[in-house]
């Protein structure tokens, strides 16, 4: 057990930090790291740092040593959590989720993978073949997302990013029986859409048999390589102009688009080069593009497949894995495990639209974090009688409602400017926000701290976030989140004879004159889908993994101080343990505490004479002597620090 390893490991939980310092944090992270210890925990939240080399850690029989067993009875593991999350949902009939953020190549996508290879080898005992089947699928699934959602070039690890959100269905046996994926993508830019179908094909084998195994068909997996070859042929694809008008470079290239998505080259070269647009009559006419509309066209037509074609497989997949003839009154309760792998708080040189999209997302699962942990166990101290000592926490709804606000929020003020008919530029925009928000005391820029040297750019806002302050570009926001697609790409789509690029574009049967409703924009859908996801996971028992990526060189060596204290301080660990340590680290009921620790104590083995188990739990502590260390709640213990828990293991375990 680390537990009892001794120190020269670092602590294993840093609740038991002397002092809560950044110092002394990042002592003990590093210090854990240089020994090969990459989990380390804060109460139940696991710490990981990633370790860029194979560990000996993942085996069948370290999986038998997790295997329902208690957080504190083993070193900190994924594992650990894995098996609270599982126990937590068969036993107590809870839905529960375990939540993986960090910054990309922080080992989250891998977490995600040992905690479904921990379910899979925990469940389902007998073997039953309906069980192999829907654990197999699902394994697949994510070897099929991971593909399509996160290609990585070596040269290039920021391509990109998504989150994904998994529902792992569980019946009342405990084995899964189905599941739905939610998944949130966010781009970069158009053109990396290029870069990442170019992945795939190098790697099109592997996710070939994957997609058979799920339930593909030849017709599908071959419109897939299609619309993956036509993205590469688009990103090739340029165009000339001679001040009057713009022509195509290359025709063979649009006759390679039209063949693979079945149209016909004279419809691709004219969707590429003009747009239908109505005029205020009511007359409908062709515009030529100028040569960088054309670009522009191009690009988001690109874009477009792609995410239609992801958001296609993804439906394709849900509908496989869903749990179908599922008869409460028969079967029982239907279980939840969701899985949720998403980018954390993310500070670049550069911050845009993305930043601020995935920002906000880390805004709404930090108040959901509060809210779960500090309100739950708030309500838990009433509910059992113990004195609630006041945690001076910061409540980040003020952030999120400069974000989402109707009306005066930011992500309103982006779509008014987007909607308004004329030429609103990104500036004209900012101007709007910097009157609106002059009075919010997170929200700044150039033009509202005229004195403030760090605020050097004028196409700027900065947002104070709870892990600290981000400056955010207006440059090519508006452009971001309109997210236009002209009308004609949809209709070319549309009419494809390929029945299933026709499926995955039904907004393309309307007519120009017809698309009189306004898209929503990429910001409010984005919005839209975080709120819904913080919906399902509000009502499930939550555990956290907190990724860190220990340095840019893919080291399993270097752990760049500077770098690793950023990522704690944007994943607000160090508050974590603040909060965790106000609080009681564990408590259990008396006669589950009783009848673990019961051979400790004289007065408890075998079985103890007092009036109730609380007064024979009272034996025991006082026996040890940590009674300043704990409270007694109604039906539990509390204990403050896991330090007392560890010695009564060590003295059990030399008991039994
Ligand atoms: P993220 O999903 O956060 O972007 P990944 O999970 O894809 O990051 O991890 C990036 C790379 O780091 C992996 O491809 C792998 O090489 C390495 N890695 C991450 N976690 C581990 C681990 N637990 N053991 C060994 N290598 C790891
Ligand atoms: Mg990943």
């Amino acid at each position: 057990m680390a537990e009892l390893e001794g120190l020269e490991f670092g602590k294993s939980d840093f609740v038991l930090l002397d002092e809560v310092t950044m110092e002394q944090f990042m002592e003990n992270l590093r210090l854990r790291f240089e020994k090969g210890r990459i989990y380390t925990y804060i109460g139940e939240v696991v710490v990981s740092v990633n370790p860029y080399r194979q560990m000996d850690i993942y085996g069948k029989d370290t999986i038998e040593a997790y295997r329902g067993r208690e957080l504190y009875e083993n070193p900190p593991h994924l594992y650990a959590v894995s098996d609270a999350a599982y126990k937590a949902m068969k036993r107590r009939a809870k839905d529960t989720c375990i939540v993986i953020s960090g910054e990309s190549g922080a080992g989250k996508t891998e977490a995600s993978k040992y905690i479904m290879q921990y379910i899979a080898a925990i469940t389902n005992p007998s073997q039953r073949a309906e069980v192999e089947s829907v654990k197999n699928v699902l394994l697949k699934s994510n070897c099929v997302l991971e593909a399509f959602g996160n290609a990585k070039t070596n040269r290039n690890d920021n391509s990109s990013r998504f989150g994904k959100y998994m529902d792992i269905n569980f019946n009342f046996n405990g084995d899964p029986t189905g599941g739905h994926i939610n998944n949130y993508l966010l781009e970069k830019v158009r053109g990396k859409m290029v870069e990442a179908a170019t992945v795939i094909i190098i790697n099109f084998f592997t996710v070939i048999s994957a997609l058979e195994v799920i339930g593909f068909s030849k017709e599908e997996i071959n419109s897939i390589y299609q619309i993956l070859a036509s993205i590469l042929l688009l990103g090739n694809l340029q165009f000339e102009s001679d001040g009057e008008s713009v022509q195509i470079l290359g025709q063979e290239a649009v006759n390679q688009i039209s063949e693979l998505t079945a149209t016909e080259p004279e419809s691709v070269s004219k969707t590429l080069l003009y747009r239908t647009v109505a005029t205020g009559g009511g007359e409908v006419i062709e515009k030529g593009h100028t040569e960088q509309q054309a670009c522009f066209g191009r690009d988001a037509f690109a874009k477009a497949l792609y995410e239609r074609l992801f958001g296609w497989i993804v439906g394709r997949i849900n509908t496989v894995i869903e749990v179908k003839d599922y008869n409460p009154v028969l079967h029982g309760k239907n279980t939840v495990i969701g899985v949720l792998d998403i980018y954390g708080f993310e500070i670049f040189d550069n911050n845009s639209f993305e930043q601020f999209c995935i920002n906000y997302c880390n805004e709404k699962l930090q108040q959901l974090f509060i809210e779960l942990i500090l309100q739950q166990e708030q309500a838990e101290y009433q509910r059992e009688g113990i004195t609630w000592q006041h945690i001076d926490y910061f409540n980040n709804q003020i952030i999120v409602d400069l974000v989402e606000q109707p009306h005066k929020g930011i992500i309103s003020i982006l779509d008014e400017a987007c909607l308004t008919v004329g030429n609103v530029t990104d500036t004209v925009c900012l101007d709007s926000m910097d009157t609106k928000l002059a009075q919010h005391p997170h929200y700044t820029s150039r033009k509202l701290s005229p004195s403030d040297k760090s605020m050097e750019f004028q196409k700027h806002f900065r947002i104070r976030h709870y892990a600290g302050d981000v400056t955010y570009s207006v440059e090519g926001i508006l452009d971001k989140n309109k997210d236009l697609l002209f009308q004609d790409f949809k209709r070319l789509m549309y009419n494809s004879t390929n029945p299933v690029l026709k499926e995955m574009w039904p907004d393309g049967q309307l007519s120009i004159t017809e698309v009189t409703k306004r898209p929503l924009t990429a910001a409010t859908l984005f919005k839209n889908s975080i709120v819904a996801l913080v919906d399902k996971l509000a009502c499930k028992e939550p555990y956290y993994v907190r990724c860190i990526k220990p340095n840019e060189m893919k080291s399993p060596m270097l752990f760049d101080d500077a770098r690793c204290q950023h990522q704690v301080a944007y994943l607000g660990l160090l508050e974590n343990v603040m909060v965790r340590r106000a609080g009681f680290a564990y408590r259990q009921p008396y006669a589950r505490f009783l009848q673990r620790y019961k051979m400790t104590c004289e007065y408890t083995w075998p079985n103890h004479l007092m009036a109730s188990d609380r007064e024979a739990v009272e034996a025991i502590v006082t026996q040890h002597g940590f009674q300043d260390d704990v409270a007694y709640g109604h039906t539990k213990l509390f204990v403050r620090t896991p330090r007392s828990l560890f010695t009564l293991e060590q003295e059990r375990a030399a008991l039994i």
